[in-house]
């Protein structure tokens, strides 16, 4: 695989990007500077998507700071996201950077193993960890960055493109505490899609969706179905961010992917007491079964009818003024100056698993011999789950027990991504990231699930699709096979 490489703004590179895309993605001989990774140094992993790893890091010549998102080629290849990969990157490209609601993409590279895209570093995070932290916002805020949400499906719809999986982890925040939207792996660029192709892209897009590990708590209901996207799928996923940020909570919640789908498909959810009725009202017109009866769809002149929403009275949409004041500590993270330039194998490594927080303290007792991990008395699960709610991880464990816990590296082609591993009732095994405290996925249970420890340290999970490559690092291997043979037993005993 190969991308082309520069400057994204400039025409050169314009014409470079069409070319490259038609003629099987060969690098350009002529174009402006190469860029590669020896242009910078490489800090903290700032997060982990299911393709790729994004550091922060500095421009060696204008010491300006960075988001850059490292794919991996072979993972790309083997995983068939290319098509993904260059979706994210052509809607990049067409988005440019006159709209400041958008992660802007400077350049893309790529050396032999990876690929690379320098992006904006967005230094306040995700909104998803601002509505966590605060567990909802108030009506000023929520109005605030509803507003910069609408302004910003304005200009991405004027360009007609559709997100198709927007959320508040996608939803990110920059030194200002504007919103930059990222993440367009998914999205659609209508003008560019014969009926044919619209079809296609739907189909690919299910399909994609189907296999990936996510939440999928904000798709809408036609993307269930099989009618195509549209803009008003984005106006769907406004609706749920609208009553996250009210609530702290997702409208449809269920215990697995398949029970949220039938409460989004039969549009049932709740407003929990106390829901501001202004705010209410605008989520009741934003999820609408129909697309074309959402609130803003059919508007001559997007999006002019939620901008009168009564949410929005008395606010000045040529300038909102400065936004809320959400968070008064912004995470500074620093690039100490004595690291060398570029990225390898070595420097990836230490960056995954040098950097972490504190390390929370996970229970690491002993299993008693004979005595099953999920031999438990219903006064025993109370007392714990009780104990539990100071636990750091309890949030991601929707309410289960956990039976054991640990730091256990995930192998997923040639990175090892360390995950705090959450084996509970349920059952569940949740993994989750220790650094940006994101539940990433779930190994999925059923009665064919088998562990197998290779020594103490490696140990593989074994679902019917897929096989998980796990180590302890501290050699606990053996326990955690046990311990998921016990909850196996219990669960599925004629299996075992
Ligand atoms: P997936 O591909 O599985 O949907 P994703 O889209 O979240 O995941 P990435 O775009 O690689 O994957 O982002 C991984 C994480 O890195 C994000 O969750 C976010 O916390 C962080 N991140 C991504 N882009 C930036 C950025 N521009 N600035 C700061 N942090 C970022």
């Amino acid at each position: 695989m190969s991308i082309s490489c520069g400057n994204v703004n400039s025409d050169a590179c314009q014409q470079v990007l069409v070319r490259t895309r038609y003629m099987k993605m060969t690098p350009p001989v002529e174009e402006v500077r190469k860029r590669s990774p020896s242009d910078y140094i490489f800090g903290k992993v700032l997060g982990e998507g299911s393709f790729s790893t994004v550091y922060l890091a500095k421009d060696v010549h204008t010491n300006r700071e960075y988001a850059i998102k490292v794919l991996e080629k072979a993972h790309i290849t083997r995983e068939k996201k290319t098509e993904y990969v260059m979706r994210e990157k052509e809607v990049l490209r067409l988005l440019g950077g006159s709209c400041q609601y958008f992660v802007h993409l400077y350049w893309t590279f790529q050396d032999a193993e990876r690929l690379y895209f320098v992006l904006t570093y967005a230094k306040n995070g995700e909104l998803l960890k601002q509505i966590d932290k605060h567990e909802c916002f108030n009506i000023e805020c929520t109005r605030y960055y509803t507003a910069e949400l609408v302004l910003a499906l304005e200009y991405l719809h004027g360009k007609e493109i559709v997100h198709r999986d927007l959320k508040p982890e996608n939803v990110l925040f920059d030194e200002n505490w504007h919103i930059l939207i990222t993440d367009f792996g998914s999205a659609k660029i209508v003008k560019e899609e014969t009926e044919r192709c619209d079809n296609e892209s739907d189909t690919n897009f299910r399909k994609r969706r189907n296999s990936f590990v996510g939440t999928a708590q904000f798709v809408s209901p036609e993307m269930l179905t099989d009618t195509s996207s549209s803009y008003a799928s984005d106006l769907w996923a406004l609706g749920c961010i609208v009553y996250q940020m009210v609530s702290g909570l997702m409208p449809f919640r269920g215990g697995s992917e398949y029970l949220i789908f039938q409460k989004i498909l039969n549009l049932e959810y709740e407003y929990p007491e106390g829901f501001d009725k202004i705010a209410k009202d605008l989520v009741e017109k934003l999820l609408v079964i129909v697309p074309n009866k959402r609130l803003g769809a059919i508007d001559a002149k997007p999006y002019v009818s939620i901008r009168e929403h009564e949410l929005f009275n008395g606010l000045n949409w040529v300038n909102l003024g400065p936004p809320p004041i959400i968070s008064d500590s912004i995470s500074e993270h620093i690039i100490p100056d004595h690291l060398e330039p570029g990225l390898d194998e070595e420097k990836v490594s230490r960056l995954q698993l040098d950097l972490l927080p504190p390390a929370p303290t996970p229970s690491r007792k002993k299993s008693q011999p004979g005595r099953k991990i999920t031999d438990l008395s219903p006064d025993e699960i109370k007392e714990r789950l009780d104990e539990q709610k100071t636990n750091l991880y309890h949030t991601f464990v929707g309410g289960n027990l956990i039976l054991k816990q640990g730091l256990v590296d995930k192998k997923k082609g040639l990175f090892a991504r360390r995950r705090m591993f959450l084996l509970t009732l349920g059952p569940h095994l949740y993994y989750v990231d220790p650094v940006t405290m994101v539940l990433k996925g779930e190994i999925p249970w059923s009665g064919d699930l088998r562990a197998e420890a290779k020594n103490f340290k490696i140990f593989f999970v074994y679902t019917p699709n897929r096989k998980y490559y796990l180590e302890d690092p501290e050699g606990y291997a053996l326990e955690w096979c046990k311990a998921i043979e016990d909850v196996k037993t219990h669960y599925f005993p004629e299996k075992s």
